[in-house]
């Protein structure tokens, strides 16, 4: 992995995720490279070759958080915090106990096992939270669409030691993958070890998106002709299909209680 300084972009970003009003991403590019993956739309052209990083982090992220109140900051928004490279380079690391230091607590979100070396700022910082993100069930089929990412069942695990420890915890199903992701089996996986449930479908803009076309080659080498026969499930949501999950998501919640949110 290529690792560059980025200098001409702020750190802290204003956006609002969840309860959190700002986000930060300690590196720029995500070497997990999922195919369905947003970020690609807008990072491309880093996106696989080349992780980037804040120059002069420490200081930059001091500087701009004197701008801001203390409050909770959302971690990981277009980047895994927990590149591999995290091991050695520990910027996200630094972000946390550059924030636990000046008052502010975080939501964040991996798929890496990396963040339990950080468990400990994590929990005190009071009122954070830790997510991480599922969408298939079965290993061969999520293998072709995230191949670089731990399995389901470590993601599962790795929360489930966050929960014990009596920190927040929510799971993203996500991005909803019509008839490829089995949303009743994800919920039966996620209650035990989530204290909340989010559901995100997959924003497309247009057939032109990076991520669209990486993701319509998978799912045509599925089945061929598979993206353009489903094509207006993807990229409306108004179609029948994403009203009748949502229907079923409801009468979900009802019965279960459980604190799913719903934005599909
Ligand atoms: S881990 Fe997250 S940020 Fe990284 S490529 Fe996958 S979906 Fe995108």
């Amino acid at each position: 992995m290529n690792v560059k300084i980025f200098n001409s972009e702020k750190i802290i970003h204003h956006k609002e995720i969840g309860d959190c009003k700002y986000y930060i991403d300690p590196y720029i590019g995500c070497s997990f490279s999922c195919h369905y993956c947003f970020s690609q739309n807008d990072f491309h052209s880093i996106h696989e070759e080349s992780l980037y990083i804040h120059g002069d982090f420490e200081t930059r992220l001091r500087n701009e958080l004197k701008n801001i109140e203390p409050q909770k900051i959302f971690i990981g928004f277009a980047t895994d915090p927990y590149q591999p490279i995290e091991d050695e380079l520990k910027q996200t690391k630094t972000t946390l106990e550059v924030l636990d230091e000046s008052g502010f607590n975080v939501s964040i979100v991996t798929k890496s096992h990396l963040i339990l070396r950080d468990k400990h700022i994590i929990k005190r910082m009071a009122g954070s939270s830790v997510g991480t993100s599922v969408a298939f069930r079965e290993e061969s089929i999520r293998n072709l669409f995230e191949p670089n990412t731990p399995d389901n069942e470590y993601r599962f695990q790795l929360l489930k030691e966050f929960k014990n420890d009596k920190i927040h915890t929510f799971i993203l199903i996500c991005p909803i993958i019509p008839f490829y992701t089995d949303i009743e089996y994800l919920i039966a996986k996620s209650a035990p070890v989530a204290n909340d449930i989010w559901f995100y479908r997959l924003i497309l803009n247009n057939p032109d998106d990076i991520n669209w076309k990486n993701l319509s080659k998978i799912l045509d080498s599925i089945y061929p002709g598979f993206s353009e026969e489903n094509a207006d499930i993807f990229f409306n949501s108004s179609n029948p299909y994403w009203d009748e999950l949502r229907k079923r998501l409801n009468i979900y919640q009802n019965s279960t209680k459980l604190n799913l949110k719903i934005f599909i």
